[in-house]
């Protein structure tokens, strides 16, 4: 018999996978199963992704366990992570790792269930399960055979399905007492008490809360179970949501508007066939009803949805909806989640007890089976790129993944990304419109305030006299508002007045920035944290000015102007604390809280009926970024903060603090015209050569020494110039943006052009530098969101 082998995805940072033996006898695992493998002198859990023919004359190493019996997700999964990792030229093992269970490697155990029992007569596998399903290995052992490939033929008919059993692996157990009908009399009172709190519970209760108040009962309880009165059982526990504390709206009966959209959705998930669409809805428009409709058709026909939100943290209030409307089958994955939590959810969702998914970026590969429709809210969200290895963007993942799974996708936005409504312009994209508010409210007013003019006639520039009076009207109205600057901390830098150089983090060449009212220095792309610096490291000089400012700043300056404001503030130095954000959401919800300061998180997805004005301390911060995004992010950031004012009965008002009133993106937010400011910004991205004008490929090379990193990108950059052909541009190499980041140093070369000329003349390069297996210090980033 001739060898047989199969490739294995390694879960490595390595750009191959690796071809290993299957012993002779054993059956060959199929795509998708973890196998254990050496490697090196290690042993690693892999997983299969195809069979090989074995190479003659190539020394093999054995699989050494299959850990599956069967794959333990499904066909469309897998060649999702297999696009992910050609697409982004990314390790296949990481992508594939994705797509499996999020930790720890239990074997799990194949059941095999006879489906049309009239199937395969006198097939002895077909037989054998004729009495009931089997685990795959006692039908191994019953047959005295390996069952593998008689069980793959059964599958391809459909006469077998094979399911994994988990039944208790991963998941808590919870001991469930039952009163039993023939109660016999209780003896005393405590056994009285235990069986009126289970019949006061319905028959059936956790012990647990039986037993809450009062631990004592204990020996009662157990003492009615010997005695037959009840009986105690383990039952999975299931897990319960944390959702934050409050009201839920709706269901609503649909608007006009939304009803005209869900019927086009409807007919899609009733198909159940790829469809993108754009779902362009202008902030208070009700996507997320629409969302949820969305969901409940797919319920209604066995199917599951998979709701993808930018940052679960930031969407408490859409997670209470959710659990309110779809309680139990909900599940939702966020990054607090422990890897006990994680591993629980991805078997809910795996064996189809949750079937409406809610999460952030990762959660576009969760184990749904039956996807009926996929959902991106905010689809223009930076977050949903991922920066490190995989380098994927969770938007565009989704899209393949409807297409793999043959379902239709809503990429749901009031300011979408430049790509998907040149996708929509192309007709690539269906576009769906919500172009009306929901309620008598139209949208907010909003005016510009030139904070030059301001700083002329000597008046705060931080709350300006119009911003300070419209707050002073809220306090009074007993109404609410939000101010943006998205900047956290207190002070931007801390400047040496002698030879003018900002203090600098030691890992990295950026400015620190300064916490905690200016005590705290804080470099925001390592992590560095220190005491704010008394002298100038360069120069020695004594004398260091705050300069610049962010919330924290704006917090004192709002509590000077308006001593009887209750303020607090909501950012990512917040964040970092578990429930922080749901406390300081709750307080302004409750009205605990007359102004709300904050970074972007407070321009995401709140609905705040008592927020009548929003004010953005200064409306130019973006635009001084040099991120070919720059107008775009602030264009998108400024119309959705403006989004949250006046979203119920009462008018809202908007203030813009600007040095630079007549850029496009700030006209066009205040005019909230969003197919203009498309126009606009596609002239700009066509001349210079952007997405989605053009595709982007970005190489950063970095090292611990200088000099290799220039030498190693100064080839790889001749490599690819020499393999353009015109089909692509090489800018660079140049000291990256970050030219020093946590100790490295750092070089970047940036290609525009023909993405898949891109990819392979990259992928070729590196290969002929590096070798096939890995490529240490270079990241790829394909399609990447920034370039500065
Ligand atoms: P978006 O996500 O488009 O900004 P939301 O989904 O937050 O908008 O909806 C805006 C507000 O309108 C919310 O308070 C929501 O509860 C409410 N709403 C949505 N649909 C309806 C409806 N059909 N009838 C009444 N209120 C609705
Ligand atoms: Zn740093």
């Amino acid at each position: 018999m001739s060898e047989r082998a199969v490739s294995v995805a390694l879960p490595l940072p390595v750009q191959t996978t690796f071809t290993y033996r299957v012993p002779a006898g054993s059956p060959l695992p199929e795509r998708g199963v973890r196998v254990l493998v050496p490697f090196g002198p290690r042993r690693v859990v892999g997983v299969v992704t195809g069979a090989e023919d074995p190479q003659a004359g190539v020394e093999l190493k054995d699989v050494l366990q299959v850990v599956d019996e069967a794959p333990l997700v499904t066909p469309p999964l897998l060649d999702l992570a297999a696009w992910t990792a050609d697409h982004y030229l990314a390790p296949p093992g990481e992508c594939y790792r994705m797509v499996l269970p999020p930790e720890g490697v239990r074997a799990s155990r194949a059941v095999a269930r006879l489906v049309d029992p009239k199937a395969a007569e006198g097939d002895p596998v077909a037989d054998a399960l004729r009495a009931g399903p089997l685990r795959v290995s006692t039908l191994e052992r019953r047959l005295g055979r390996d069952p593998t490939s008689r069980l793959a033929r059964l599958r391809r008919e459909g006469a077998v399905v094979v399911d994994q059993d988990v039944e208790t692996r991963g998941f808590r157990q919870v001991r469930v007492a039952v009163l039993l009908e023939a109660a016999r009399e209780p003896r005393g009172k405590a056994q009285a008490e235990v069986l009126r709190r289970l019949r006061e519970a319905g028959g059936r209760a956790r012990v647990a809360d039986l037993l809450r108040d009062r631990p004592s009962l204990r020996g009662a309880l157990d003492r009615l179970a010997e005695t037959g009165a009840l009986r105690v059982e383990e039952e999975r526990e299931t897990s319960s949501l944390d959702v934050m504390p409050g009201e839920t709206p709706g269901p609503f009966s649909a608007s006009t508007d939304q009803a005209r959209v869900l019927e086009t959705l409807d007919a899609a998930v009733s198909d159940g066939k790829y469809r993108p669409f754009l779902l362009h809805g202008v902030t208070g428009s009700g996507k997320t009803e629409v969302y949820f409709r969305g969901a409940e058709r797919c319920l209604a026909r066995d199917r599951g949805a998979l709701l993808l939100v930018p940052e679960i943290a930031l969407t408490p209030i859409l997670v209470r909806a959710a659990a309110a409307r779809f309680g139990e089958t909900v599940s939702v994955l966020h990054s607090g989640l422990s890897g006990a939590e994680r591993h629980a959810q991805w078997w809910r969702i795996r064996e189809g007890y949750a079937r409406v998914v809610i999460g952030a970026r990762s959660a576009v590969f969760a184990p749904l089976t039956d996807v009926g429709l996929i959902v991106v809210d905010e689809e223009q969200e930076a977050s949903y790129k991922q920066e490190e290895s995989p380098r994927y963007h969770a938007r565009d993942v989704a899209v393949v993944r409807a297409k793999l799974e043959g379902a239709p996708v809503v990429l749901g936005s009031a300011t979408p990304s430049l790509e998907s409504w040149a996708n929509s312009v192309s007709g690539k994209y269906e576009r769906l419109a919500l172009p009306a508010r929901i309620g008598p409210r139209g949208l907010p007013k909003v005016e510009v305030v030139d904070r030059r003019a301001v700083l002329k006639a000597g008046g705060d520039p931080v709350i300006t006299p119009p911003l300070r009076e419209a707050l002073e009207l809220r306090l009074a109205r007993k109404e609410q508002a939000l101010l943006l600057l998205n900047r956290r901390g207190y002070a931007t830098s801390l400047i040496c007045r002698e030879c003018g150089l900002p203090a600098l983090c030691p890992n990295c060449s950026v400015a620190l920035t300064l916490h905690h009212g200016g005590k705290r220095a804080l470099c925001h792309y390592c992590a560095y944290e220190s005491r704010a610096p008394e002298a100038c490291t360069y120069c020695k000089g004594a004398y260091l000015r705050l300069t610049g400012y962010g919330t924290e700043k704006v917090v004192e300056a709002v509590k000077a102007a308006l001593p009887a404001a209750r303020v607090d503030r909501l950012d990512r130095d917040l964040a970092v604390r578990r429930g922080a954000v749901e406390r300081v959401l709750a307080a302004f919800e409750k009205g605990e809280t007359d102004v709300l300061v904050g970074t972007q998180m407070i321009a995401k997805g709140h609905d705040f009926p008592r927020v009548t004005l929003v004010g953005v301390i200064d409306a130019d911060v973006g635009l001084g970024m040099p991120d070919f995004r720059a107008a775009e992010r602030t264009f998108q950031l400024l119309t959705q903060v403006a989004g949250r004012a006046g979203r119920a009965q009462l008018p809202g008002e908007v203030i813009l603090q600007s040095h630079l009133p007549d850029h496009y993106a700030l006209r066009l937010a205040c005019a909230q015209d969003y197919a203009a400011f498309f126009e606009n910004e596609m002239q700009f991205r066509r001349t210079m050569g952007y997405p989605p004008a053009t595709a982007l490929l970005n190489l950063v090379l970095r090292a611990r020494d200088a000099r290799d990193a220039a030498k190693g990108s100064a080839a790889l950059g001749r490599a690819l110039r020499d393999g353009a052909a015109g089909r692509y541009r090489v800018l660079g190499p140049a000291p990256a943006p970050l030219a020093r980041l946590r100790g490295e140093h750092r070089y970047q070369i940036l290609l525009k052009g023909q993405r898949r000329a891109m990819r392979e003349a990259v992928k070729r390069a590196l290969v002929e530098q590096y070798g096939e297996v890995r490529w240490p210090g270079v990241a790829v980033d394909v399609d990447p969101m920034t370039v500065m």
